[in-house]
């Protein structure tokens, strides 16, 4: 028997009714874009952010790209982001023209270090988009502080963390805006691609609403020259089902994390994750490091534990950016470093006590 690193399966057999009757809802209506259960859906997950504003649109990398262009970042200005993230955080400000102007993460939480990030502004800057990875939320309070003084938009790109605090928080609800992935795989995803802006500004949202649809507020009637990114019908009717099951799930997934971090914690050479007093996070991903990292997942492959690496290449050496010499010859250490060593168990709010037990049983008896 193995242990996937995650089955989505689980999902639709637990919630298979309700889904059902979501699909069957948006049938009969025969209204597949821009309908009541988006309507629904953006109030709904707007309340769950603490938020004044949610707007649906295509996937989470759209999200993010829209957020930029409707606060008017183009081409010239820099925005600053972490080195340790997924591209897509780079790609949104590549989309909008701007240029990625990568800071370093901490060495113990993975997420942009707030004490690196002045020394990057200029006077092109004109944005930061902190990173809540692997559901862990970054320490915004210094990055708002930072912001506030240079006149910076904050942009939480947060893809990997629906439902996490800071400071009691709910992320997406403490910088300027935030963008969302429903990605299947992530905490909320939905049956295909999805995702959604929040935000409390009023002159934000509109413009997005305005920019997903073709630039018109009205149909035909085309205000700017704008995009196709729509969260549609059956996706925001399958999202709202699961919506009611996230805490339930970012429960489940904190015990599994305080199990794997009790069990593994005499395990040598491990480094487990760390969590900041002021993080609640959601654990989309459990990280360790281990030195030996690629032999390490070919014996617990071996074992048939599945475990994936999040990720193998840093945004600034992937060949989308390195052919570019300003990006292929910067040296990012900690980034490097993290890439080289990072792996991510199983995890998921289906897992049981048992497999996190059996995953401690084959890393202790590895001998690496
Ligand atoms: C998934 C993800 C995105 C992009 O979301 P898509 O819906 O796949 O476009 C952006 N940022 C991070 C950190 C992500 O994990």
């Amino acid at each position: 028997m193995g242990i996937p690193f995650l089955d989505l399966k689980d999902q639709y057999v637990e919630l298979k009714e309700e889904l059902d009757n979501a699909y069957d809802r948006v049938m009969k209506s025969g209204w597949f874009i821009m309908g009541r259960e988006l309507e629904a859906f953006e109030r709904e997950f707007a309340d769950y952010c603490e938020a004044r504003y949610c707007i649906g649109v295509g996937n989470g990398l759209d999200a993010l790209h829209l957020i930029l262009r409707a606060y008017g970042i183009s081409a010239g200005e820099e925005v600053i982001v972490p080195a340790n993230t997924y591209i897509a955080t780079w790609l949104a400000i590549s989309y909008a023209g701007a240029k990625p102007v990568p800071v370093e993460p901490d060495e113990r939480t993975y997420n942009i270090n707030p004490l690196l990030i002045e020394a990057a502004v200029t006077k092109k800057t004109k944005a930061i988009i902190p990173v809540h990875l692997y559901g862990q939320p970054a320490d915004m309070d210094p990055i708002l502080k930072i912001a506030d003084k240079y006149k910076l938009k904050v942009i939480e790109d947060a893809a990997q963390a629906h439902g996490a605090k800071y400071r009691g928080k709910r992320v997406g609800s403490i910088g300027d805006a935030a963008g969302f992935s429903f990605y299947p795989a992530k905490n909320l995803g939905a049956f295909g691609d999805g995702g959604a802006v929040v935000t409390d500004d009023k002159e934000l949202a509109g413009k997005i609403r305005v920019m997903r649809n073709y630039g018109s507020k009205v149909k035909y009637y085309n205000e700017v020259k704008g995009f196709n990114s729509r969260l549609d019908e059956l996706q925001a009717a399958f999202l709202r089902v699961k919506l009611s099951m996230l805490d339930g799930w970012n429960t489940r997934r904190s015990k599994i994390a305080r199990q794997y971090l009790s069990e593994l914690k005499d395990v040598s050479k491990l480094i487990l994750p760390f969590v900041p007093a002021w993080a609640e996070p959601v654990w989309h991903l459990f990280v360790i490091r281990h030195p030996k990292r690629d032999m390490l997942r070919k014996r617990l492959k071996k074992k048939g534990i599945d475990t994936l690496i999040h990720y193998p290449v840093p945004p600034h050496l992937s060949e989308a950016y390195s052919a570019d010499s300003r990006f292929g010859k910067m040296k990012l250490p900690v980034t490097e470093s993290i890439a080289s060593d990072v792996l991510s168990l199983p995890m998921s709010p289906y897992m049981d006590n048992e497999a996190v037990h059996l995953i401690k049983q084959a890393l202790s008896g590895i001998g690496l």
